[in-house]
């Protein structure tokens, strides 16, 4: 509970660049100008939706994007809105946290000094592409500074979830570039914790707070805003409802989960392998509208730096 006496939420939206989606889906490399699209047409549309209720949120960027000038402009305007800009690595290699040392330090380091130059502020999150938290990536976070990490997702019907489609297709011959990370990241705590060096999945005295993304209490169902604006009403009430169970709700969201097939252009054969992208903008925009405003009535929305600020001076969000 915080001062007002609400329950305590972060959201958070991972801008991942449309070419993320192409490699989940084993699809060539997209054309040049929908590189910058996903930040370009997306981030405005959450800005106004987080503006309308006084939402102050965290957005992950990828350090690679802030080549385009467009992208730029659109961070700093997130920035100057006074929404907090966490590291999701330079270049979003989804098997990050298999490669080598210089490697991870180069992937937190490159965005870091990105953002940084941009926004005029150091981040102090991290998310890892693919929710994929190695032992040795968390080292680095450390030995950078980090205040928290936000990668965890400790969802075995996620996992499970994309283990099958993964399988499928490969076996229909179009192997996907997404990765499994270490299943062991599904016994990991569910609310904020300390992780373990060399152990990330357990408890610890790492100086890194680890900031899990939702997950439901018992089935463990991924509370993730993907779900929540393509799912039946009945089935987001009752994800919803459970989380009240929770000390924190970390709510996260996706910058495509606001862009629309038709009128960002976006290509046929991507949309006919996501089908959240078949939703019209205006229903999405509708749900999530929604969504926030039986959230806002409950909780009180912070940046998952200030999430973590809390954790670390008194040990509970
Ligand atoms: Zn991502």
């Amino acid at each position: 509970m915080t001062r007002s006496g609400k329950r305590l939420a972060a959201i958070s939206v991972d801008l991942d660049p449309v070419r993320c989606y192409y490699e989940i889906h084993g699809l060539p490399a997209p054309p040049p100008p929908l590189g910058d699209l996903v930040i370009r047409r997306a981030a405005p549309r959450f800005e106004k939706l987080f503006a309308q209720r006084g939402i102050v949120a965290t957005f992950f960027v990828v350090g690679a994007d802030l080549s385009s000038a467009a992208c730029r402009d659109a961070v700093s305007e997130l920035a100057r809105a006074g929404h907090e800009i966490g590291n999701h690595s330079q270049q979003h290699l989804y098997d990050l946290q298999r490669r080598d040392d210089a490697t991870l330090h180069d992937e937190v380091a490159t965005a870091h000094a990105r953002i940084s130059e941009l926004t005029g502020r150091s981040p102090v999150g991290f998310r890892a592409p693919g929710y994929g938290l190695g032992p040795r990536l968390l080292a680095v976070l450390e030995s950078h500074g980090y205040r928290y990490d936000s990668s965890v997702f400790p969802s075995g019907p996620y996992y499970a979830a994309k283990l099958a489609v993964m399988s499928a297709r490969a076996l229909g011959g179009e192997p996907s570039g997404a990765f499994v990370g270490d299943p062991r990241g599904l016994l990991a705590p569910a609310d904020p914790y300390r992780p373990r060096s060399g152990a990330p999945w357990r408890r610890g005295q790492s100086s890194v707070v680890e900031l899990p993304v939702a997950v439901t209490p018992s089935l463990r169902l991924p509370a993730i805003g993907t779900l929540l604006v393509t799912a039946p009403q009945a089935i987001r009430a009752r994800v919803l409802e459970s989380m009240r169970k929770r000390e924190f709700f970390n709510l996260e969201l996706h910058g495509i989960d606001l862009c629309d097939a038709e009128a960002d252009g976006l290509p046929t054969d991507l949309v006919a392998r996501q089908p959240d992208l078949r939703r019209p903008l205006k229903d999405k925009v509708r749900t999530l509208a929604a969504t926030l405003e039986r959230l806002s009535a409950e909780y009180d929305f912070v940046p998952l730096a200030e999430v973590a600020l809390r954790f670390q001076r008194e040990g509970h969000v």
